[in-house]
C-alpha cells in the first residue's frame, strides 16, 4: 500500500488576551493592538514603565507552529528559554542555544564547545533591537529549530519582568499516513522524515510497533526525542 504524504492543515492562532482568532500575518496587527489589562502597579510613588518587545517565534521548517511574546527588554536570554523550553520544546534537558549576529549562546556554559560562544546570561536589551532575526535551537543531536524576530517595542506600565505568551496557533490537523483520519500519534522512528503520522485506529498496526508513538502535540517538537507536550 502507498504512503500517503501527510497532510497538515493550518489553522488560526488566538488571542491570549480577548480570544479573537487571526491567521499568523493579521494576527500581528491585533496584537499590536489588541488591549492588554493593567499589570500590577507600583508601590514606588513615580510610576514605573518596562521597556518590552514584542517577538514572533515559528518553527524554522514547520511554519504553521506559531507564537507571539511580550518579553521585557531586560530579561536576561536564559529567561526567554527557559519559556521556550517549558511552552515548547522541553523533553530531557538538552542544551540550546541562541544565534545572533552570527554569535552562540549557550544554555550551560560547562558544556561550551567552543569558547567564542557565550552563556545566556545577557539582558535582551544589549543583543536584540527592532528588526532583527534571531535563530534558537534546542537539542543538538535531534535539533528543534526556531526562528525568532523582534517585530516592535513600546512601554507598559509598573515593573514587569514575566515574559507573556499574547497568541499562538491553534493545533494543525495532520491525517494519518495510512488512513486518512486525523492522527493523534506520532512514530519517533519515521515521524522525523514525514510520515508516521497515526490515528487512533491505525496505532495497533503501526510498523515500528504502538509503544514507540508519542501523543500529537500542538509545538514544532511534535515526535522529536521523547516530547510529550507542555511539562
Ligand atoms: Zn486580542
Ligand atoms: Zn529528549
Ligand atoms: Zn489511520
Ligand atoms: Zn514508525
Amino acid at each position: 500500500m502507498a504512503v500517503k504524504k501527510p497532510k497538515v492543515q493550518k489553522t488560526n492562532g488566538t488571542c491570549a488576551t480577548c480570544g479573537a482568532s487571526f491567521g499568523k500575518t493579521a494576527m500581528k496587527k491585533h496584537v499590536e493592538s489588541c488591549k492588554r489589562p493593567a499589570r500590577k502597579r507600583s508601590s514606588y510613588p513615580i510610576p514605573l514603565k518596562t521597556k518590552v518587545f514584542t517577538i514572533l517565534v515559528e518553527g524554522s521548517f514547520m511554519h504553521e507552529y506559531w507564537m507571539y511574546l511580550e518579553v521585557p527588554a531586560n530579561s536576561m536570554l536564559k529567561k526567554l528559554d527557559n519559556f521556550l523550553r517549558y511552552t515548547w520544546v522541553e523533553c530531557c534537558g538538552h542544551l540550546s542555544r541562541f544565534t545572533i549576529d552570527d554569535e552562540g549562546y549557550v544554555s550551560e556554559t560547562e558544556y561550551l564547545f567552543d569558547s567564542k560562544e557565550k552563556s545566556m546570561n545577557y539582558v535582551i536589551n544589549k543583543v536584540l533591537s527592532v528588526g532583527e532575526k534571531f535563530g534558537y535551537e534546542y537539542d543538538f543531536g535531534s535539533p528543534t529549530y526556531l526562528n525568532l524576530k523582534v517585530l516592535s517595542e513600546h512601554e507598559i506600565e509598573g515593573e514587569e519582568s514575566s515574559i507573556s505568551l499574547l497568541a499562538r496557533n491553534e493545533p494543525p490537523l495532520v491525517t494519518c499516513n495510512s488512513c486518512g483520519k486525523i492522527a493523534e500519534y506520532i512514530c519517533r522512528q519515521c515521524g522525523c522524515v514525514g510520515e508516521g503520522w497515526v490515528c487512533k485506529d491505525c496505532a495497533p498496526d503501526h510498523r515500528c510497533g504502538e509503544e514507540i508513538l508519542l501523543p500529537v502535540v500542538n509545538s514544532p517538537r511534535v515526535g522529536v526525542c521523547g516530547y510529550t507536550g507542555n511539562c
